[in-house]
């Protein structure tokens, strides 16, 4: 079991025999949590930006991003997940979202196609569908009539898509899934939810899951923390097919690295058990309405400080019904 950030070639970044074949697969889920800021803690994806009013209603499932915000500030999680307070689209979480979407896109083309200029062909038809499904991004380039700011945007998802070639060989892949929904629920009644960007399932049938990061790779103490996604995903994918991943690979188009994780059976139950403490401080918050904010280097990248106490602000009224702390499960 290794822990390890390689410049990697498609070789050194494969599961043993090279991933092949469509083997029907897993279901899953999604990001990460925090401890420095550096691009690869803003989130990928960004949340949707929501018209108000929205009902609001306890939280039933958890997926890595989510998790990812409550270690990283409670009241981050209450705003996002129950009061569901809209969020201005990032040009990084967009961005994000685009190169994912070629990314994607790119493994509908026959095998001997997949090359980067047939990839960087893709961004114009990828960008006009985003636009037509998420409206709000336009936001982005509205002081930009010119569209000097937009066009080296674009240029910049040009760049991460091609870099993706000198770490992975997509003529040599064949992946089982894409943008693979899944969700599992532990005996404990939890339920785990994400989207992996790529599942690779060999010959053989041991199974990598793959995530694309537009940021650049953790220093190597901050790697854990990059890890916990994959390991999410990982013991998702183990309740649901009761297979170990062989290996968890996150691909980093920001600075071109890989950082790639055999997990062992131990990982998966000890984030579980790090899951299940989690999801009892969070039905607790829920419950008393106690959602204490953690002020730390993110906050920069938090819409939400007008409404912060951090930052001088009142949070909207609690939209759920509440008990008295330390009162027992109501
Ligand atoms: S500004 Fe900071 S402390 Fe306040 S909600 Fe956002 S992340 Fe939490």
């Amino acid at each position: 079991m290794e822990t390890s950030t390689e410049g990697a070639s498609p070789e050194e970044g494969a599961v043993a025999g090279e991933a092949v074949a469509g083997v029907p697969a897993p279901a899953t889920g999604e990001s990460v949590p925090g401890g420095t800021v550096t691009e690869q803690n803003v989130p990928e994806r960004s949340v949707p930006h929501v018209p108000a009013p929205v009902v609001a209603r306890a939280p039933a499932s958890l997926s890595p991003s989510r998790a990812g915000d409550f270690m990283q500030c409670p009241l981050l999680y209450r705003f996002r997940v129950i009061d569901k307070l809209p969020e201005k689209p990032s040009e990084a979480a967009t961005r994000g979202t685009l190169v994912h979407a070629v990314l994607e896109r790119l493994f509908d083309a026959p095998a001997a196609d997949r090359t980067a200029p047939r990839a960087k062909s893709l961004i114009p038809a990828q960008w006009d569908r985003l636009r037509e499904s998420k409206p709000e991004v336009m936001e982005l380039f509205a002081d930009d009539p010119e569209g000097e700011r937009l066009a080296r945007w674009l240029s910049e998802a040009e760049r991460l898509v091609e870099r993706w070639f000198t770490l992975e060989d997509p003529t040599r892949l064949e992946p089982a899934e894409r943008e693979l929904f899944v969700e599992a629920r532990l005996d404990s009644g939890l339920t785990l939810r994400g989207i992996i960007d790529r599942v690779d399932v060999a010959p053989t049938g041991e199974v990598r899951i793959v995530d694309y990061k537009t940021g650049k790779a953790p220093r190597p103490e901050y790697a854990e923390g990059a890890l916990f996604q994959m390991k999410f995903y990982a013991l998702v994918v183990w309740r649901l097919k009761r297979v170990v991943p062989r290996r968890l690979q996150l691909v980093y188009l920001g600075s071109g690295d890989v950082l790639t994780y055999d997990p062992e059976i131990g990982d998966l139950e000890r984030v579980e058990r790090k899951l299940l403490a989690l999801w009892d401080a969070i039905s607790e918050a829920t419950e008393t309405g106690e959602w204490r904010p953690r002020p730390t280097k993110l906050c920069g990248w938090c819409d939400h400080q007008a409404v912060c106490p951090e930052f001088g602000g009142t949070p909207p009224a609690y939209p759920l019904p509440v008990r008295a702390p330390g009162s027992g499960a109501g």
